[in-house]
């Protein structure tokens, strides 16, 4: 049983504190990774209550790995970890875990490889922001700091698959096997990296867009699953950095979506 009650609570200390919210029924977030000066935690993790366990949706930065290791045990344990895809601020804690790993098919790979993302274009991101040098510091994120390394594949997931209560959707293209979970009764989507709430290169907050070009494998099927995801009809979706997402701005999630499809 959860020991965890509704509203936001700070679990551990320092600035690798992470927080943790309820986000719907069995539907925990957990926000970690802050990149200082920025204050906000921009990575989530999901704690999903079911059968007696908790599934872990995506696995965020390596710093977090004793906080998703101890709000497991006090939720029940966890069960397995579920990729919502391999790059290491979604892999970053999962080989600091001993428990089973799942992804879907297409990402199993890049999950079990050195690098996950290795078709990043760190060459198109600007070398300088105001902030100070971005190239740089995303090149030394992604390979130093986030990433706790590859992790063993217990098991490949396909659409359709149904996990701890949702249903498996492929959403390719930020990553090869880029998946959601979608929970048709509260029309809940966990969405990991589909859609961008925040600046890749600033950190900071922006408006709901297709993810960033140099972190994708193929841009424009990116687009193509937003429109996928835009069309489940979603009340709610939690993204792999920042949101959730409520009815309101997923309407206009719809509309963006409805603009790319008209413009592809
Ligand atoms: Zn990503």
């Amino acid at each position: 049983m959860t020991q965890l009650e509704p509203g936001q609570q700070l679990v551990g200390r320092g600035p690798v504190a992470v927080t943790m919210e309820r986000v719907a029924d069995d539907v925990w977030l957990m926000r970690g990774g802050a990149i200082p000066p920025l204050v906000h935690r921009i990575m989530n993790v999901y704690f999903v209550e079911a059968e007696g366990g908790v599934t872990v949706f995506d696995a965020g930065v390596r710093s977090m790995a004793r906080h998703i290791e101890a709000v497991g045990r006090a939720m029940g344990g966890i069960s397995r970890i579920v990729l919502g895809h391999a790059h290491p601020d979604h892999r970053g804690a999962a080989a600091r875990i001993d428990v089973p790993v799942w992804c879907h098919e297409d990402e199993a790979g890049y999950a079990e490889a050195a690098d996950g993302q290795p078709y990043t274009d760190f060459s198109s991101i600007p070398a300088w922001t105001k902030a100070g040098p971005a190239r740089a510091a995303i090149w030394t994120m992604h390979h130093a700091i986030w990433d706790a390394g590859p992790v063993r594949v217990e098991r490949t997931l396909a659409e359709g698959d149904a996990v701890a209560g949702f249903e498996v959707v492929h959403l390719p293209g930020h990553a090869p096997g880029q998946i959601a979970l979608w929970r048709e009764a509260d029309r809940l989507a966990l969405t990991s990296d589909c859609f961008y709430m925040l600046d890749a290169v600033t950190g900071e907050p922006a408006e709901p867009q297709v993810p960033l070009d140099p972190f994708n494998l193929d841009t424009e099927q990116a687009r193509t699953s937003v429109a996928k995801l835009a069309s489940l009809g979603a009340v709610t979706c939690c993204p792999g950095h920042l949101g959730p997402l409520t009815e309101e701005a997923v309407a206009k999630l719809e509309q963006a979506a409805g603009r790319i499809a008209a413009t592809a």
